[in-house]
Parts: C-alpha cells; sequence; structure tokens
C-alpha cells in the first residue's frame, strides 16, 4: 500500500480524478496559482525567521528583504492570476503585509523550544503499519507550560468558521504521528493551531485520543477507498478554477478545445452542433412542461370541484355538452412514513405476525445509493457486488449559458 498524506487525501475528496492524474499518473503540470505561489514564499520567510531565532531575532527588514528576494528568483511565467482585476504587484505587496503584521503580533518569538521547522513526519495509522502516513508540520514547537504546539500557516483569503478547526484532518493527524514519534507528547496536551495571516488571526482546536482514535478509523477506511477506486470520476467544483487539467477532464476539454477554434468553425464543430439542437428541443419542452403544469393544476381544481358535485347530487356520473365525468371513489390503505415511530411500529408488528417476508422487498435505489456514498466497508461492498451488475446509464442535462 502508498504512503498516504492529508494533500492526496483532501484532493481524492475534491475530485478523485484530479487525484488520479496528480499521484496515479503522476502528470506533472508547471502552472501555479498566485495564491499558491504567495503561501510556499510567507512559509519560507517564517523558517528563514525561526531558523535565525536559534541565534538572533533577525530585523523585519531583514525578513522583508528575503522575502522579495525569494519572490523576485522564484516568479515565471506560469504563476496564473485567476482574478483579472488583480496584478503580480498586489499580491507580493499582501505577502509583505502579512509578514509585517505577523512579526509585529509575535515580536520577539519567545514561544517555547523549536522542535522543527517544515518538520516532514512519518507515521503509520496502525499497529501494523499497514497505513503509511506522512505529513510535514509548518512549525513544531514545545510551548514553556510543557504542551506541544502544531502550528501551520495560512495565507488564503477567506477565514474558515471555529466548526471547521475542531474538525480538521490535517493537523489532528500529525497529532497522531507527534504522539507516535515523541512519546512524550502523549502525556501532554497537544495544541492544534493555525495562523490565518491575511487576517492576523490564530485559530486554536485540540482532540481527545478519542477524537484521535476515531480520526485514525476514519483516515484508513478513506485509505481502503481509495485503494479500491478504479473510476476516479471527476467531480466538478469552484476548486475547477484553480486546477490545470482542463486538457484531460472530460468536464472540461471539450470547452478547451471549441475555445481554441476561430470564430466561423466554433458553431459548425461537431459536438457544438449537437448541444444547440438539444437545448433548442430542452427549452421547447420545458415551455411544454410549464405549460402542462399549468393545465394539471387547473384539472386538479376541476376534479376536487367534480368529486364535490357528485357526493352532494348523489352522482356518480356528470353529463357536460361534449362529455361525461365519470367519478369513482375507492378505499387505498396510507402506510406511516418512512422513518417514523409509527412505521418503525408497523414494521415490527409485521415482523412478529411472520408476515414480513410477503410484503418487504428490497429496496434497489437504496442500496445504489449506499454503494455509491461508499457508507459501507470494502469487504461488505466486495460480497454485495458479486450480485448486483453494473450498466451504464445516461444522462444529459442542459446547463444555459454560452460556451464563450
Ligand atoms: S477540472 Fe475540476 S473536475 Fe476536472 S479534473 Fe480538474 S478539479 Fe476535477
Amino acid at each position: 500500500m502508498r504512503e498516504y498524506s492529508h494533500s492526496q487525501l483532501e484532493k481524492y475528496e475534491t475530485c478523485p480524478l484530479q487525484y488520479k492524474l496528480v499521484y496515479v499518473d503522476r502528470l506533472k503540470r508547471y502552472e501555479e496559482g498566485v495564491e499558491a505561489f504567495l503561501g510556499i514564499r510567507f512559509h519560507e520567510a517564517m523558517q528563514f525567521l525561526y531558523k535565525e531565532r536559534a541565534f538572533r531575532v533577525a530585523p523585519l527588514e531583514e525578513l522583508l528583504a528575503y522575502y522579495e528576494k525569494r519572490w523576485a528568483e522564484k516568479w515565471h511565467a506560469a504563476v496564473r492570476i485567476r482574478d483579472e482585476k488583480r496584478t503580480p504587484e498586489e499580491y507580493r505587496l499582501n505577502g509583505r503585509r502579512y509578514i509585517e503584521n505577523y512579526y509585529r503580533r509575535h515580536h520577539p518569538f519567545e514561544e517555547g523550544n523549536i522542535l522543527g521547522l517544515e518538520r516532514t513526519i512519518r507515521f503509520p495509522l496502525d499497529e501494523a503499519g499497514r497505513y503509511a502516513f506522512k505529513g510535514v508540520i509548518d512549525r513544531l514547537m514545545k510551548a514553556p507550560d510543557g504542551a506541544f504546539e502544531i502550528h501551520d500557516y495560512k495565507a488564503g483569503g477567506t477565514l474558515p468558521e471555529q466548526a471547521k478547526f475542531d474538525a480538521d484532518r490535517q493537523l489532528a493527524i500529525y497529532q497522531v504521528g507527534v504522539r507516535k514519534l515523541w512519546p512524550e507528547a502523549g502525556d501532554r496536551e497537544v495544541r492544534l493551531i493555525w495562523h490565518y495571516v491575511a487576517f492576523g488571526m490564530e485559530m486554536r482546536s485540540s482532540r481527545t485520543p478519542e477524537q484521535l482514535e476515531a480520526l485514525k478509523e476514519e483516515t484508513r477506511l478513506l485509505i481502503d477507498r481509495i485503494e479500491a477506486e478504479r473510476e476516479f470520476v471527476p467531480n466538478e467544483s469552484p476548486l475547477c478554477g484553480w486546477c490545470s487539467y482542463w486538457d484531460l477532464c472530460p468536464l472540461k476539454k471539450h470547452l478547451v478545445k471549441v475555445e481554441g477554434l476561430p470564430e466561423n468553425e466554433w458553431k459548425n464543430e461537431p459536438g457544438v452542433r449537437i448541444v444547440d439542437a438539444y437545448a433548442e428541443r430542452w427549452r421547447k419542452r420545458r415551455d411544454l412542461e410549464a405549460e402542462k403544469e399549468v393545465v394539471e393544476k387547473e384539472l386538479e381544481k376541476l376534479k376536487e370541484a367534480a368529486v364535490a358535485f357528485a357526493e352532494k347530487e348523489g352522482l356518480r356520473v356528470i353529463a357536460g355538452s361534449e362529455a361525461k365525468l365519470r367519478v369513482t371513489g375507492k378505499d387505498k390503505i396510507v402506510s406511516p412514513g418512512k422513518g417514523t415511530a409509527e412505521r418503525e411500529a408497523l414494521e415490527n408488528a409485521l415482523r412478529e405476525l411472520g408476515v414480513w417476508e410477503e410484503v418487504a422487498t428490497l429496496d434497489p435505489f437504496a442500496l445504489e445509493r449506499a454503494l455509491a456514498e461508499g457508507r459501507w466497508p470494502v469487504e461488505t461492498v466486495g460480497r454485495i457486488r458479486a450480485y448486483v451488475a453494473l450498466e451504464k446509464r445516461w444522462a444529459v442535462t442542459v446547463k444555459e449559458e454560452p460556451a464563450e
């Protein structure tokens, strides 16, 4: 089994296809988002600052000069800025501001002993060592009160709410590693600390031993799922905007292709022609369905009126000028809704009376959903898969927007 990291798991959860392209096919792309570029430069500056701290407190001007030097050395033409209104200069100045704020807030950096900077840790998530995990801790500290602290710098422009930190996997799983590698940490408090440098905010959280055990189990299950994965289905999300694999993604590659065509060829591209024809019929059907809905509502109202009239007049047939309406009533058994206490009581009664088998049937939709959502352990899914067949079902949906 391969060694996993938090970023790998996160990538898989965000988009299985992107995970495959990066970690299975190992297709390197040299494009880099400006946000990631800035984040790396900030991390470098922090590493410089805290490395020097073993000997002296580097002046702010020196730290900023180091940051500027690295920015200039590392900047390359493939750094992508998504927001067209922004310039590299603005991002560079943002980075400076983050460093200045951080420096002033933490000076003179006497926050305990530094145990590691950009420290790579490797550890298993189980006793047998099957589930190998690795991570890089931005800064590992021992605080003056003896607590261990796992620090992480975030240069992103969104500040998550506290609940996200309390449920965060990355630093919590690093805590598992720290406890494994430095047993002393097992007896002490471990603090998880995120520095959101764009906001000058420090977010904190902690985990109980029980929470760490549950996290290990959850992570092992996720790794099992990845190991058993064969399809690697793309998952569209706002993060697609930062993905460098559009030309290989079935959700994006046609957009890339038609975008590159000259104006006169574009409308005649076979895919564009199919979509235009389909969308035209789809709009027509949508209008007809809207009309049908109005008519259905009118019919429902007239049905109520007919039933009331028939009951009042003691009729089963009502005469019209060009048609007749037959009104028939039939009693129907209505079972309590799924998930209600009444439903549970009914099901128990049917079991006790020995007639459950006669009325219970497999719910294929519930089974399909459970398999698709990966709710069950791999072994369970393996056994069930032996009884079910896989059948490709196609769906075509229209998203109304001009293909730019
Ligand atoms: S473009 Fe989006 S859906 Fe396609 S591979 Fe990239 S992240 Fe996944």
